[in-house]
């Protein structure tokens, strides 16, 4: 099977391994260079943020993900030589108003969430402000370094004898004919394929249009900065109000982040910088002694309460998308991914895919664009 990938980023690459691994013969077209976009500005925490406000499909895909990535990373690092610092540290979330919710969603999937005191809470991560009395604790939750994540799959799509990678070729537009997907144009010529796969991430529905299909995926600006710290000076993901940090081995603490509507415009903002530093060393005090060492900007692919959109697009035949999956598109991607092949294959998989299709969610009145089940 032939097949043309739109948009490389960790969707579009991992999609473009796994079905090159199961021998179909694979072009990636990416606009610029791979794994620079959301896929490069994530935190990278491999669990939704407060999961158990998010839907059962969600839950579904993330703990599917969560346990294929330890064997996912270890494979990638085989093939690539890159470790992407899967590293499970743990996720301690304070300040929580829905603790029955939580404990229910728990019980129901079987999911490991501890309940903390106090005296636990500063065991745990006593770099903490004083003053808080209880939390909850996610043990097997950790974080990838998502930037070495994009790095090890584009190395590995290099030297794929039937993955071609085709960077700074920007789609400009995909033809059907009569129902079934045709080719996509760009720049320097057509590509045809028995199948195409959008995973443009936030520039997945503008694709879309020519075919008159409207995919309510819009772009949620995300800021971010990094601090540079001691090495083990934060032991744990935090997560207090919506805003978390986030350990890298190498001393680097991530804060983030922000979640703003204001199209496909990626700049950093003097403000928003200035909140996530204040938020960060509020929460965790020797921050103050750290310096900022980066601050960054990306735009996440925003759909309807999180659901991404995984299958294929009403009355055009072979024409697939695998994007939308909005703030959790790290965690969800190998199981996005997975479930994607499953579908352009014809074959069976252990997630109901009903949630992700595309009939009756695309369209002219398909609600608001991006509500995110976290804020709302
Ligand atoms: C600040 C921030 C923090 C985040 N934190 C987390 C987190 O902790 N955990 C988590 O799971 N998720 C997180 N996310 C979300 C996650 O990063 C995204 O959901 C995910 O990266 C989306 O991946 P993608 O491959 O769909 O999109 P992208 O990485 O954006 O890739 C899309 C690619 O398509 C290309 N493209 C677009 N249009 C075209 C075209 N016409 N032709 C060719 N190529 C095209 C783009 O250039 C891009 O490379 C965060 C996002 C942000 C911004």
């Amino acid at each position: 099977m032939k097949v043309v990938i739109v948009g490389g980023g960790a969707i579009g690459m991992m999609q473009a391994r796994e079905l090159g691994l199961a021998g179909c013969d694979v072009v990636l077209l990416e606009r610029h260079m791979c794994g620079r976009e959301a896929s490069w500005a994530g935190g990278g925490i491999i669990s939704p943020l407060y999961p158990w406000r998010y839907s059962p499909p969600i839950t579904a895909l993330s703990t599917w993900s969560q346990e294929f990535y330890p064997n996912l990373v270890q494979t990638l690092e085989a093939e690539s030589g890159i470790d992407p610092q899967l590293t499970r540290t743990g996720l301690l979330v304070l300040s929580i108003d829905d603790w029955e919710r939580a404990l229910a969603w728990s019980r129901d999937h079987q999911l490991w969430l501890e309940e903390m005191t106090q005296e636990q809470i500063y065991q745990l991560e006593p770099s903490l402000r004083l003053g808080f009395e209880k939390g909850m604790y996610m043990p097997q939750v950790g974080s990838i370094r998502n930037p070495r994540l994009c790095q090890a799959l584009r190395r590995i799509l290099l030297g794929l004898s039937n993955v071609e990678v085709k960077e700074n070729t920007e789609v400009l537009e995909i033809h059907q004919q009569s129902g079934r997907f045709e080719y996509v144009r760009t720049e320097s010529g057509n590509y045809f394929g028995d199948v195409c796969i959008i995973t443009s991430g936030a520039w997945s529905g503008g694709l879309l249009e020519s075919l008159q299909v409207t995919l309510p995926v819009e772009p949620v600006r995300g800021q971010m900065v990094a601090f540079q710290a001691n090495p083990g000076e934060l032991s744990r993901i935090v997560l207090d109000h919506g805003k978390y940090v986030i350990p890298r081995r190498d001393g680097l603490v991530l804060a983030g982040s922000t979640l703003e509507y204001v199209g496909f415009d990626k700049g950093r903002t003097d403000e928003a910088k200035d909140e996530l530093v204040e938020i960060a060393r509020s929460l965790i005090p020797a921050l103050a002694k750290a310096p900022v060492v980066e601050h960054w900007a990306g735009l996440r692919p925003g759909s309807p309460n999180g659901i991404p959109y995984i299958g294929e697009v009403p009355e055009v035949e072979g024409l697939f998308v695998n994007a939308g999956q909005f703030r959790n598109g790290l965690v969800l991607a190998p199981a996005s991914v997975n479930l994607m092949s499953a579908i352009v294959m014809g074959q069976e998989h252990s997630i109901d895919r009903s949630p992700f299709a595309l009939a009756g969610r695309v369209g002219s009145d398909v609600g608001s664009p991006a509500e995110d089940p976290v804020s709302i």
